[in-house]
């Protein structure tokens, strides 16, 4: 009997939802709020007849959750709300807590809480995202599915930071990583590729926020990423790693505080604050391709970052399988994807296909290298909420079984 299943992403001002149908893995609809909070929000939303849009007032997650669940009966998605059996919550930060997904209770929620200093613009909007869809459907299971969970594997001295243990064991500081659910849900389609054979991977999830992991035989050992989604590579606004003196002179010099200096580094920096055009790398790439030359240094210093990573994971992983690029710049910018390539593959033995890597954008499966490479190069589009859903679906049946 084929029932549904709701994923949510909920960001600070935005709610992303796919709607699938089990076992099938049907998508049923898809859609987005955006500028929740703003005076003038709206949504739009998959439907057979078509792309349905609408401007409306979005002042929380709440009028959203209410607005989305009424769109589904309007729009014939669904007869009646009760045909939804579960709902998967995409929770960016779960510390130390979390080694899987688990269902979302109240409990859950209070510890999601009390990790808001490390995800500030995330958790709140995913706590708010989960009372809202409590107080609207109280009888249907709520899971939390959390980004750092496929992290917890990182060996200590892959997680702490050299500074006095004391931070460590008082105030949880460490490394836990993000976008944990695509970096799994690449490395369980490689395990598929590889029909079930072992294999080292280096999983490049390059997105307006991005981070590099090493996989070893479908386990994490190591990640870009930090303690909060500041570290790692350079992203679309943040700055990724950085001499940590830089912090101070950049406060001193600017009289700044140490507030304005975290916002600057997470929001004003990266390839937006560097470029001066854009934190999207279409635009960038459009200057790039103009000969702007401030748009030339930001792709060379962005594929060093990228490059270096690679490199470093390389050598942790005691030689590379295969690399794989995935999310919105590693599924669509070839000319970023070939200058990160050219910079480790003399080293990695990598027979790149340029024809092949100028052709795979916009979302399609791709292997990028010859027969005769030492390493594969892959782009394969991610599923986060693909992985939601099949999380909830186990976590439901373990609860039917109880
Ligand atoms: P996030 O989920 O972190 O917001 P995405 O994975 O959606 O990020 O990636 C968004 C980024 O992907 C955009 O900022 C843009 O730089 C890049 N991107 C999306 N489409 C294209 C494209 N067709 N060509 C080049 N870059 C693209």
């Amino acid at each position: 009997m084929s029932e549904l299943v709701l994923a949510i992403n909920s960001g600070s001002s935005s709610l992303k939802f796919k709607l699938f149908e089990v076992p099938s893995e049907k998508v049923i609809t898809s859609g987005l709020f955006e500028r929740i909070t703003q005076k003038e929000g709206g949504f739009r939303i998959k439907t057979e007849a078509g792309e349905v849009r609408r401007t409306l007032a979005l002042p929380n997650h709440e009028v959203a959750v209410n607005v989305l669940t009424k769109a589904l009966i309007e729009f014939n998605i669904v007869k009646s709300l009760d045909e939804i059996k579960a709902i998967g919550h995409r929770v960016v930060q779960g510390g130390k807590h979390y080694f899987d997904s688990v269902e979302f209770t109240d409990e859950v929620a209070a510890v999601v809480r009390k990790l808001i200093p490390f995800a500030p613009l995330h958790n709140p909007a995913h706590l708010t995202g989960y009372e809202a869809f409590k107080k609207i459907l109280p009888n249907v299971l709520n899971v939390a599915v959390f980004d750092t969970a496929y992290h917890q594997t990182m060996a200590p001295e892959d997680y702490l930071y050299p500074i006095p243990y004391e931070y460590y064991e008082k105030y949880d500081i460490r490394r836990y990583g993000a976008h944990g659910t695509s970096h799994k849900f690449i490395a369980e389609e490689i395990t598929k590729i590889n029909k079930g054979k072992p294999c080292n991977l280096i999983v490049c999830h390059l997105g307006n926020g991005a981070s590099i992991t090493a996989v070893k035989d479908g386990k994490c050992v190591a990640t870009s990423m930090g303690l909060t989604p500041l570290g790692g590579i350079m992203m679309g606004t943040r700055t990724g790693d950085l001499d940590p003196s830089v912090f101070y002179f950049v406060s001193q010099l600017d009289g700044k505080s140490a507030t304005e200096v975290y916002d600057l580094f997470n929001k004003k920096s990266g390839m937006l604050g560097f470029s001066g055009i854009s934190s999207d790398v279409r635009d960038v790439e459009n200057a790039f391709l103009q000969g702007n030359e401030r748009a030339d240094l930001t792709f060379k210093l962005y594929s060093r970052r990228v490059a270096d990573y690679i490199g470093q994971y390389h050598v942790r992983l005691g030689g590379t399988d295969a690399i794989v690029f995935t999310a919105g710049i590693g599924e669509n910018a070839p000319i970023l994807r070939k200058q990160i390539i050219d910079q480790v593959k003399d080293a990695l033995q990598i027979d790149f296909d340029e024809e092949q890597n100028r052709l795979t954008r916009g979302g399609i499966y791709g292997l990028l290298t010859t027969k005769q490479s030492k390493v594969k190069v892959y782009v394969i589009p991610t599923d986060e909420e693909l992985m939601i859903v099949r999380d909830c679906v186990r976590i439901l049946k373990a609860k039917r079984q109880q």
